[in-house]
């Protein structure tokens, strides 16, 4: 086909501008050899197309791509993605009708804990929640019956590990579907199918994806059952991500593993100085012997993954000024990018919390959450070194 809308020499009638902007330049339906395949952004598809295509919000080949990577990262059989986290849980919880009884890990989410609060309780679903890492509560389970068990682990922002696979025995126990949030361990680190749990929820948007350029989210199963009502969720509900965003997210997981090994081997070495240095109350990071739940953490992770939380024993007016003085350490929400960030928990993601029920759990205004990125251990080290003073 001629790439020029004037005259074609070789004789084929010519078009007309608006015609070859529109029908010049296809040659990317044949096989071109790309190795990395085109983000599609098509919205609709010719009918009858070999891949099944028709609509973008209910399917796109680069949301076929994404899930076929992550289903395959998750070690599971399906995945479905959605335009973010919160996509991602609004589908699972739209599974859910009036009279449901949900229990989920008393430290859930922030975003997750408010989807149920003011959206779902409003059509009847009762969320209930308890300290999962204390097995005592696993009764609640088996006395409740839910219609789903949520649970995540490690738990923001006090890294609290729940496990995985003795809460899934009980919820079998008494039929119910087990969904672990997993963003904050990764699929690298962390494999929920496998121990036994139902669904794997992501937050692409963090690990996954891994360079804070893009939101995203996913569900992923070996259920049949569940990845219809998922497939459904994303075109019933417009959940769906666009195909740039998970072009990135495709491109971003072909380094997850890398990337994990650095985050997991830089939090490590920071977290045990950290833990060493004079002034510090206390450090919270899975992979450190002096985690409560340290054991359970080494037996259902490959590795601590990047986020610490510590208490600085800081004033709130120290501890603002320490976060100002760091170099590498953006104070920003998120996490799982290879840059370094740091989150102040009292006045940022937990700002909405009354002060006396945050301090209950913790959080107290010399509380720091570190997203440990992928830069040299030794210039972050030395960065929170100089803004400690
Ligand atoms: C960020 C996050 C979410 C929400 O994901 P978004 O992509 O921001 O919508 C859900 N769960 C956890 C644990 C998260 O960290």
């Amino acid at each position: 086909m001629s790439q020029s809308p004037s005259p074609s020499p070789s004789g084929t009638p010519a078009q007309q501008f608006e015609t070859a902007a529109i029908h010049v330049g296809t040659d990317w339906r044949d096989q071109t050899g790309a190795v990395i395949p085109p983000v599609y952004l098509t919205s609709t598809f010719e009918y009858g197309n070999p891949g099944g295509f028709d609509y973008t919000r209910s399917g796109n080949p680069n949301f076929r791509n994404l899930q076929q990577t992550l289903a395959a990262l998750e070690g599971c059989r399906h995945a479905c993605v959605f335009a973010s986290g919160v996509s991602a849980i609004t589908a699972v919880v739209s599974t859910l009708k009036s009279g449901d009884v949900v229990v989920l890990e008393e430290n859930v989410y922030g975003c997750t804990y408010r989807l149920f609060a003011r959206v779902f309780e409003k059509f009847g679903v009762k969320p209930c929640y308890f300290d999962l890492s204390d097995p005592a509560n696993y009764s609640k389970i088996t006395e409740l019956k839910p219609a789903l068990v949520w649970i995540e682990s490690p738990t923001n922002p006090m890294l609290k590990v729940l496990d995985i696979a003795a809460i899934s025995e009980v919820a079998r126990g008494v039929n119910a579907p087990v969904l672990v949030d997993n963003t904050f361990a990764s699929s690298y680190v962390q494999q929920p199918i496998a121990l036994g749990a139902t669904l794997s929820l992501l937050s692409t948007t963090k690990y996954s994806n891994g360079h804070s350029d893009a939101l995203g989210g996913a569900v992923c199963t070996d259920s049949d059952e569940w990845q219809e009502k998922m497939i459904f969720a994303q075109k019933a509900l417009g959940l769906q991500p666009s195909p740039f965003d998970a072009w990135l997210t495709s491109r971003g997981l072909k380094t997850e593993a890398i990337r994990m090994e650095r985050h997991n081997a830089n939090a490590l070495t920071f977290a045990t100085r950290l833990e060493q240095r004079p002034g510090i109350r206390w450090v919270r990071y899975p992979f450190l012997p002096s985690h409560p739940q340290h054991e359970l953490a080494k037996k259902q992770m490959r590795g601590g993954s990047g986020i610490i939380t510590a208490d600085l024993g800081l004033s709130l007016e120290e501890t603002m000024a320490f976060m100002q003085r760091s170099r590498y350490f953006t104070k920003a929400e998120s996490l799982g990018g290879i840059e370094s960030l740091i989150c102040h928990p009292a006045s940022m993601t937990h700002a909405s919390v009354p002060r006396e029920v945050r301090e209950s759990v913790g959080i107290t205004d010399g509380v720091v959450r570190f997203s440990v990125g992928i830069e040299h251990i030794e210039d972050l080290w030395a960065d929170v070194e100089q803004a400690l003073g």
